[in-house]
């Protein structure tokens, strides 16, 4: 196992829509152990293709009851109510901001060996899965507040990022 490399805002392809993965094999199931060892060096709950340079589909995180949980090619079919709830992002180390997400949402998607996944989520897990389904659009949670606290969100990390750039 290896650790990777995180990239901040807005490092290409952190902005870029993802493509989908067709090849299914070893070299899959090791980026995917890969980037978990990575999500929890870094303290993260989650991570997602784009944040380790790779413009795919692929996403892995931390279920709320500690089971690590890899998701290929994700869709999101299904999506109800909404709540806030605190967020931040390994791409956008120490800013926070409530972002509004769906309380319940339906997944398909397949695992790190290709089968086919169709589950519910909820709340916490319903929030982490929509946050990673966003990076594999070229969003970050800013995207999803309001243009005021988007802008004053940025402001903020224009400041905070050559001083993480220099720490990297
Ligand atoms: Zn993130």
């Amino acid at each position: 196992m290896a650790l990777m490399n995180i990239l901040v805002y807005p490092d290409a392809p952190l902005t870029e829509v993802a493509l989908p993965i067709v090849k299914f094999g070893p070299e899959l199931k090791k980026l995917a152990e890969d980037m978990l060892e990575t999500m929890d060096a870094g303290n993260g709950v989650g991570l997602a293709g784009p944040q380790v340079g790779l413009r795919q589909q692929i996403f892995v995180l931390c279920e709320p009851d500690g089971e690590p949980m890899c998701l290929i090619n994700p869709e999101i079919v299904e999506m109800d109510g909404k709540a806030y709830g605190e967020e931040g992002c390994l791409s956008l180390p120490e800013l926070y901001a409530p972002v509004p997400r769906a309380t319940r949402i339906r997944v398909r998607a397949q695992d790190v060996e290709g089968n086919p996944l169709d589950f519910e989520a909820h709340d916490f897990l319903a929030r982490i899965i929509q946050h990673e389904y966003d990076h594999l659009q070229g969003k970050l949670f800013p995207d999803r507040l309001d243009a005021m606290t988007r802008e004053s969100l940025l402001d903020e990390w224009a400041e905070i990022r050559p001083r993480i750039l220099a720490e990297a």
